[in-house]
């Protein structure tokens, strides 16, 4: 290849020039097993029979229409299909291309309602500091990675990061679980005291945290009380399900396992899973009619916004997620994987932490397990596993920056729903190898 490709060393990575099952294929016939979706994003691996014909239906009849001009029948059934899977209270779906304009146009769509609603003084946001929304100026500065932040800080607004549900590393020994979920929840309300409950406009929050810190779930009760804090001070609660949503954890929606509904929930990666470039913003019906009957529309849009071929691509990809069986299959394959993991890793003087939900995986790695000290960053662990993962054949997400954007290091699981037992026990064994491979390269 000529390499003009602007990328991370695009010159040096393999060439993918197809998709089987679980697997992607490259220039020379090397087989890859996708271990991570890529980033989250293949739920229904790479040829997928019901996607596949969508889209071809659709490019035979229309590719694009503009929103300005026209709605289309993919883009109605896909966003009838959502809100009738919707957690209570979210009635609307504005369509996007992709996470970091869902998690925008959430943060946009807030910030009008307030506006709307007669409460201009509200445009604080508060996040969390192990956390990604995107990158994007918006969506960046609303992340806690400190790392990915740091270049661009000047262009940044101002947001306010409280700590994560984190159990792993915040959860006092002796401390229940509920206990440290309504802990980690309350300091929600400290910062929100702090800055003035009449300038905060939005907590976003991923159910379960992914590509920061490697699919960390939330202490049992922590949404719940969140959800409280934010109704007690007229707060919006903004989850981004970018990486988790979409039948990622178990369920369509994450958060419809810690029980509560959102204001505006973003949703992208497995939406598409892959086959088109495509996220949704979903608000509640409460948000829409205050804009609807104040000014009248959402001032927002992008050209690609609802755009037909992508939204086919998507409502195939939802009706494959909704039909019966498909989440109890994730929730049972990802019981396999954990205990695979357990079995083949928790014992491993370098594994700290095996976490997560559904077909969504973390592996915390330390220096140390009895101390939970982390790798040191120079030694690019995670980054070495990737490589001598996909040397043997297998592609798993990693990640560094995990405890404070800058120390730590992760692996990241989510294969395709698709996957089989045998594929699962191929994962975990190479997966173990890869990081032998790499601590091996890389003695401390
Ligand atoms: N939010 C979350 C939780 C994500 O994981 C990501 C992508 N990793 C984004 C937003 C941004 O999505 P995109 O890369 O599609 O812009």
């Amino acid at each position: 290849m000529a390499g003009h490709v602007f990328g991370r060393s695009a010159a040096q990575m393999p060439t993918a020039v197809a998709g089987a099952g679980c697997y992607i294929i490259d220039a020379d016939g090397k087989r890859y097993l996708d271990g991570s979706g890529g980033a989250a994003v293949s739920c229904l691996g790479h040829d997928h029979p019901a996607v596949r014909a969508a889209l071809h239906a659709q490019i035979d009849k229309i590719a694009f229409a503009h929103t300005g001009f026209f709605t289309s029948e993919p883009a109605e059934v896909l966003c009838d299909a959502l809100i009738a899977a919707a957690p209570k209270g979210i009635e609307k779906v504005y369509l996007l291309s992709g996470g970091s304009e869902s998690v925008e146009a959430a943060l946009k769509l807030a910030r009008q309602f307030f506006l709307e609603t007669g409460e201009p003084r509200r445009h604080r946001v508060i996040a969390r500091r192990q956390s990604y929304h995107g990158n994007t100026l918006g969506a960046l500065a609303a992340g806690g990675n400190a790392w990915r932040r740091e270049k661009y800080a000047p262009l940044l607004v101002e947001t306010y990061h409280i700590d994560p549900c984190y159990a792993y590393r915040h959860q006092a020994v002796g401390e229940s679980d509920a206990a440290y979920g309504r802990r980690a929840a309350d300091a929600l309300r400290t910062e929100i005291e702090r800055l003035g409950p009449e300038t905060v406009m939005a907590f976003i929050a991923e159910p379960v945290v992914g590509a920061t810190a490697g699919a960390v779930p939330p202490a049992p009760g922590y949404f719940e009380r969140i959800r409280e804090i934010c109704d007690e001070y007229g707060v919006l609660l903004i989850l981004d399900e970018v990486m988790c949503g979409m039948g990622r954890t178990g369920t369509l929606f994450a958060c419809e396992q810690d029980g509560i509904s959102p204001d505006i929930v973003t949703i992208a990666k497995g939406l598409g899973a892959g086959y088109a470039p495509i996220g949704a913003m979903l608000a509640s019906g409460r948000i829409y009619d205050a804009i609807a009957q104040g000014s009248g529309s959402f001032q927002h849009g992008h050209t690609y916004h609802g755009h037909p071929l992508a939204a086919a691509a998507a409502g195939a990809v939802v009706e494959t997620l909704r039909a019966p069986g498909t989440m109890a299959q994730v929730r049972a394959k990802g019981a396999t994987l954990q205990s695979r993991l357990e079995a083949a890793l928790g014992q491993h003087s370098h594994v700290g932490d095996i976490r997560g939900r559904g077909l969504f995986r973390g592996i915390e790695l330390v220096e140390d397990r009895d101390t939970k000290r982390p790798l040191d960053p120079a030694r690019k662990v995670s980054a070495r596993i990737k490589a001598a993962a996909m040397a043997r054949g297998l592609i798993c997400y990693p990640g560094s920056g995990t405890i404070d954007g800058k120390h730590g290091d992760h692996i990241l699981l989510a294969p395709p729903f698709i996957i089989e037992d045998k594929q699962i026990d191929a994962l975990v064994h190479m997966l173990a190898e890869a990081i032998d491979d790499a601590m091996a390269a890389t003695q401390a």
